[in-house]
C-alpha cells in the first residue's frame, strides 16, 4: 500500500467513525422525540378537556382522544381534514355556527390572544361548554398554531339553572301571602274603620310593616338576581328621556333625604336629551345608585347627580360626600351579599345584592359600572348609555 491509499483508507475509516457517532446521536435525538411524543400525547389523553391544535392556516395537527368523547368523530377523521372540511365538520358538532367562524379564525388572523368564550353549545344531548383558545408558539416565538379547549360545563350549568328555577318559585311563593300582611297590617295602621289604636300598638305594628317591606325587597332583589342568572331577565329598550327620569328618581328621595338634613345638586344636560335603553330598568338602577349614596352618607351631606355627554355615550355620576370604601371594600363591592365592615354600614339595612344587580343592568345595556370612593371623604358611581341620534 503507498502512502495515497494508505491516507485515502484512513479518511474513509474517519468518515465511517464520524458517520457511525452522527448515526447513534440522530437515533438517540429520535429515541428523545419519540419519548417527548408519547409523554405529550399521554398528557392531552389524560386531560379531561377536549383539544384541537390547529396549524396557522387552520389544518388540525393533533386533536386528544376526550374530543373523540365529547364529539363522537375519532382523530383520523378530523386529522384528515382541510382547513374548509374541518368547518364544515365543527358546524355539525356545535349550535351557533356563525360564533364558529370567528372562533376559527383566531387561528389564521391572531397570533397573540389567549381567546374565551363561554356558553359554547355542543349538538350532542346539548351540551354546555366554556371555550378557550391560546397560541402556541417555538422556543424562537415562531407562531406554531393554535390550542382549542372545550371544558364541559353542561352539569355545572343544569345546577345553576335548578338553582334560578328554585329561588325564582320560592320568591314567588313568598310574595303573595306577603302582600296580604303587608295590605292588612297597613289597613290596621290607617283606616279609620278598624278602630282606635294605643300608641303602642301603632308602634309595633309600624315595626311590622318595615319588616315586611324590608322582606319584599329581599324578596324582589332574589328574583330580580335570579331572572338575570338564567338569562330570563329581558330589557324592552327604547329611546326615554333622561334627564325626566333623574329629576322623578331624585324627587322620590325627597322625604328620606330631608329627614337626614342631606341635600342633592341635579347637573343635567338639556331635557330634550333622549338615551336608548329599558327606563324601568334605570329607575331601579338610579334609584339603588341614589338610595346607598344617601344610606352611606351621614347626617347633613351632599349628594349629586352629574350627567355629560362624551361622544355618543351620556355618563351618569351619582356622587356622595359619605363614608367611602377603601379600595380593598372596594373590589369586593360587586360581589353578591358583600357588605362592607364597618359600624356605620353594620348600624344600615341592607342586602348586599343592590350593587350586584345594578352592576349586572348596566352591562345588559352595554355599559360599566365604575366606582372611584376615597374612606371618610366619598364615592361616585358612574354608567353610562348611549344617547339616541336626534
Ligand atoms: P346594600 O346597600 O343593600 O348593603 P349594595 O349591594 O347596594 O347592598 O351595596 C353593597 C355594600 O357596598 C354596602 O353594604 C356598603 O358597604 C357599600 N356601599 C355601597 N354604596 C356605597 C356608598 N355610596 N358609599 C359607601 N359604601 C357603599
Amino acid at each position: 500500500m503507498d502512502e495515497r491509499e494508505t491516507a485515502i483508507e484512513g479518511a474513509l475509516h474517519l468518515s465511517e467513525v464520524r458517520l457511525q457517532g452522527a448515526l447513534q446521536r440522530a437515533e438517540t435525538y429520535y429515541a428523545q422525540f419519540e419519548r417527548t411524543k408519547s409523554q405529550l400525547r399521554a398528557i392531552m389523553d389524560a386531560s379531561q378537556e377536549a383539544m384541537l391544535f390547529l396549524a396557522p392556516g387552520g389544518r388540525p395537527l393533533k386533536v386528544n382522544t376526550r374530543f373523540s368523547g365529547f364529539f363522537g368523530v375519532d382523530d383520523t377523521t378530523v386529522l384528515s381534514q382541510t382547513p374548509a372540511q374541518l368547518t364544515v365538520l365543527l358546524k355539525g358538532l356545535f349550535v351557533d355556527g356563525e360564533a364558529l367562524d370567528r372562533w376559527l379564525s383566531w387561528s389564521t388572523l391572531d397570533r397573540e390572544h389567549i381567546f374565551r368564550e363561554q356558553q359554547v353549545q355542543g349538538r350532542r344531548e346539548r351540551q354546555d361548554f366554556d371555550l378557550s383558545s391560546l397560541p402556541v408558539t417555538n422556543v424562537d416565538q415562531t407562531y406554531m398554531g393554535r390550542l382549542y379547549v372545550w371544558h364541559d360545563v353542561t352539569h355545572e350549568r343544569a345546577v345553576d339553572r335548578m338553582k334560578s328555577e328554585f329561588v325564582s318559585l320560592v320568591s314567588h311563593e313568598l310574595r303573595t301571602p306577603l302582600t296580604s300582611i303587608q295590605g292588612y297590617v297597613d289597613l290596621l295602621l290607617h283606616d279609620e274603620e278598624v278602630g282606635p289604636l294605643t300608641a303602642l300598638q301603632r308602634e309595633f305594628l309600624g315595626i311590622a310593616l318595615s319588616n315586611a317591606h324590608r322582606l319584599g325587597r329581599l324578596i324582589n332583589d332574589f328574583l330580580d338576581l335570579s331572572h338575570i342568572e338564567s338569562g330570563k331577565l329581558v330589557l324592552h329598550c327604547e329611546p326615554f328621556p333622561l334627564v325626566q327620569l333623574i329629576r322623578e328618581v331624585s324627587s322620590s328621595f325627597h322625604l328620606s333625604l330631608a329627614a337626614k338634613q342631606q341635600d342633592v345638586t341635579l347637573h343635567l344636560p338639556d331635557p330634550a336629551l333622549m338615551v336608548y335603553g329599558d327606563a324601568n330598568r334605570m329607575v331601579q338602577v338610579l334609584t339603588n345608585l341614589l338610595s346607598n349614596a344617601h344610606k352611606y352618607t351621614p347626617v347633613g351631606g351632599h349628594l349629586e347627580i352629574v350627567v355629560e355627554i362624551k361622544g355618543t355615550l351620556a355618563h351618569i355620576s351619582v356622587i356622595d360626600t359619605g363614608i367611602g370604601l377603601s379600595g380593598e371594600e372596594q373590589a369586593q363591592l360587586f360581589t353578591r351579599f358583600y357588605r362592607a365592615e364597618n359600624a356605620a354600614t353594620r348600624a344600615i339595612q341592607g342586602t348586599g345584592l343592590g350593587l350586584t344587580i345594578t352592576r349586572s343592568l348596566v352591562e345588559m345595556h352595554g355599559g360599566e359600572l365604575q366606582v372611584s370612593s376615597t374612606p371618610g371623604l366619598g364615592s361616585t358611581f358612574c354608567f353610562t348609555l348611549p344617547v339616541v341620534n336626534q
